[in-house]
């Protein structure tokens, strides 16, 4: 039973969402609601769960309510109330979707609580959204619609969308705050070197958290059986929407909607996973191939391309379908879900368990910016972020490798059990505690591949004359490079075996930001700095398309260094960027990790993840065909291998190799602690059970 259960997202991993952001001023909309309808259009499409809507980004309530404005349409019916009582018939659990920042109704009685851009005009003036500032008394309307909402229905979860900043504000609450808790005037120029800045962007994130708390608390205050969720799609996310690790904790559990390729959705999947407070997370995405075309649908083997890479992942899937304006739902959306559902099913009972990683990607939620745009004004802000960018990159070298990798945050640095390597990928700002406890994961044995400038910024905005990390890494800063200028990376005579089709004479062309660095005593230079033809003016040139490698240097691009029981490995230039240097990349991720502990001989586009169940005595690998353009090609004849002697005493020793759902034995083979087993035929999805002793 999912209806009045505390813990109904634990078994629910089919989700639905209808979007109902409809505004009242013409009278034909939502005229036509139907609850029955809705309610089987869920049951077509095999969903455990709604998001009903309570509250909308247009800022009307579907009930009576006594705070805000109801929607017109409605004529006073209960809509919400309907829904619920049809969906708890069918045992559909309920969340009741509210907009908070982005209300149009609020933003238009209320305009003294509008955020303000730099400029002094109210935020989104004349578009179609009202946004409210978290720091004014809109905080207090919020704080009245939630209670109402807990005092009015019975229900299982509360989803409060769009918890961010979506833009900077500069309204007369923020200003008041940013004078009393920091001093002086909002800072107008976007500076991470800039104390005040960063001063600001840290206020930002805290204020953001603590309003989060207020809707969060209410509910816990007045419903405390029900689950409480923010849209999460931001953590990936650049510095301006403010999540950070300090809203993890006013969600139950994390879910967000994405719209990205299949190595966003991967990536994203292992950040949530790791940031989640309990498992299962949501991955979310549109039924149409984007939120402003209400009626196209995206292919049902892109659906089930997407949904599969999420059991892969043991996440809930949850699609988001909109409502047309007069309250009708187009049922091919439901149909084209169903089917997608119907044949992923029987692979849902077996989820669970620990991520095996051998590689474990650092993601900095302080780093999410790009200093190649550093000093801009409020009027130009950048909405890249390097650190996430460059980081997706190691992502996709692992996933084409077929290496098992997961998302590691601050939180998690002391408990990176079973992780063979860290990667650092250009994360710029690092405090103290982070850099110690990466200290002592190296000292104890565990290796690092850094890249990049590697927190030379810390927390508060003050550059590092050095690395932090420097003692670890075996190199000290001598210049740093934020946005990235041409230069070639040549191996060394011990670095040669590293890079396959590169040499002395041909090194590899990088444009990539980066460091120039020296190297400490002890550690081994793999590859140096060759600097390209100098091209001392425009019209001079030494080949007409390129700056070729000319000048060699001493400078270290690549450095090896033992540092008490672990190894790191720093590289200058972000190699994860280059495609030309993939394997170069590879090999120096197997140089540290060694083997990985399972794997795959398959092309790229498959993705391999390995879940350990202790509980039921095995491991849970499943294999992902997601290709670039759909439907997929099937591919035939793949090798799975685990060696299984690498894994923790007690899971050391197979039983046999059963492919799920059907629980076919499949033969496998043993040979000096590795396991093989064949993988005759992958359309999109295969799951098998590796059983151990
Ligand atoms: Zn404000």
């Amino acid at each position: 039973m999912l209806v009045g259960n505390p813990r109904w997202y634990q078994t629910a991993y089919r989700r639905a969402v209808i979007d109902m952001h409809i505004p009242d001023w013409d009278e034909q909309f939502l005229s036509q609601f139907d609850a029955d309808r809705y309610v089987e259009m869920l049951l077509k499409a095999r969903a455990q769960s709604i998001v009903a809507y309570g509250h909308s980004h247009a800022g009307l309530f579907n009930y009576p309510t006594k705070v805000g404005q109801q929607h017109r349409g409605l004529k006073g019916r209960n809509i919400l109330g309907e829904v619920i009582e049809r969906c708890h018939k069918h045992d559909i659990a309920v969340v009741i979707y509210t907009s908070l920042i982005f209300d149009r109704w609020c933003a238009d009685k209320h305009p003294e609580w509008r955020m303000v851009t730099h400029n002094g005009k109210p935020q989104g003036e004349g578009g179609r959204h009202g946004v409210l500032c978290p720091n004014s008394p809109y905080r207090e309307y919020v704080r009245a619609f939630a209670t109402e909402i807990c005092q009015t229905f019975d229900f299982e979860g509360l989803r409060f969308d769009m918890t961010f900043w979506p833009s900077l504000c500069y309204c007369q609450h923020c200003q008041k705050r940013f004078a009393d808790e920091v001093g002086g005037e909002l800072p107008r120029k976007i500076d991470w070197l800039d104390e005040r800045w960063v001063a600001f962007a840290r206020r930002r994130e805290a204020w953001l958290a603590e309003f989060a708390a207020v809707a969060t608390d209410t509910v816990r205050k007045h419903k405390p059986s029900a689950t409480v969720e923010h849209q999460s799609s931001t953590y990936p996310l650049n510095w301006q929407f403010g999540a950070t690790e300090l809203l993890v904790p006013k969600n139950d559990f994390l879910q967000g909607d994405f719209y990205g390729d299949s190595l966003q959705g991967s990536f994203v999947r292992k950040m949530l996973e790791e940031l989640t407070p309990h498992r299962p997370f949501g991955y979310e995405t549109s039924f149409s191939h984007e939120l402003r075309d209400h009626t196209a649908m995206k292919s049902e083997a892109l659906l089930e391309a997407k949904a599969s890479a999420a059991v892969a992942d043991a996440a809930a899937f949850i699609f988001i379908d909109a409502i047309d304006p007069i309250g009708t739902l187009n049922p091919l959306v439901y149909e084209r879900m169903g089917r997608i559902f119907d044949r992923l099913l029987p692979y849902y009972p077996h989820l669970g368990g620990q991520r095996v990683r051998d590689v474990a990607i650092f993601s900095s939620l302080e780093s999410k910016f790009n200093m190649a745009t550093n000093g801009r004004g409020p009027d130009m802000v950048d909405l890249s972020d390097a650190h996430t960018a460059s980081s997706m990159q190691v992502g996709r070298r692992l996933i084409a490798a077929h290496v098992p990798f997961g998302v590691v945050t601050k939180q998690s640095l002391h408990r990176l059990d079973g992780v063979k390597l860290l990667v650092l990928s250009n994360p710029m700002a690092m405090d103290e505690e982070e850099a110690s406890a990466i200290r002592a994961w190296v000292e104890n044995g565990g290796t690092l591949l850094a890249s990049g400038p590697v927190g030379l910024i810390d927390k508060r905005g003050h550059l590092q004359k050095d690395f932090p990390l420097g003692d670890v890494l075996g190199v000290t800063l001598d210049t740093v490079d934020w946005s990235g200028s041409e230069r070639y990376v040549a191996p060394t005579a011990a670095g040669e075996k590293l890079f396959e089709n590169f040499s002395a004479k041909y090194p590899a062309f990088v444009t990539t930001p980066g460091t120039t660095v020296g190297v400490r005593a002890g550690a081994e230079v793999l590859a140096t700095t060759t600097l390209p033809w100098p091209a001392p003016d425009p019209s001079r040139f030494s080949s007409i398309h390129s700056n070729p490698p000319w000048k060699p240097t001493d400078r270290p691009e690549v450095v090896l260094n033992r540092f008490g029981r672990g190894r790191a490995i720093y590289t200058a230039s972000l190699l994860e960027n280059v495609d030309g240097l993939t394997e170069t990349y590879l090999r120096l991720v197997r140089l540290l990790a060694g083997q990985p502990s399972f794997t795959a001989v398959a092309p790229p586009p498959v993705e391999l993840t390995v879940f350990h169940q202790p509980d039921r005595h095995r491991y849970l690998l499943s294999l992902v065909n997601f290709q670039k353009d759909l439907p997929n090609i099937p591919i035939e004849g793949i090798e799975v291998r685990a060696r299984l002697a690498d894994r923790p005493a007690g899971a050391q020793q197979l039983r046999r190799v059963v492919r799920l759902p059907d629980g076919l034995v499949v033969d496998h083979q043993t040979t000096g602690g590795t396991v093989t087993f064949r993988v005759p035929r992958l359309e999109t999805l295969a799951m098998f059970a590796l059983e151990t002793m």
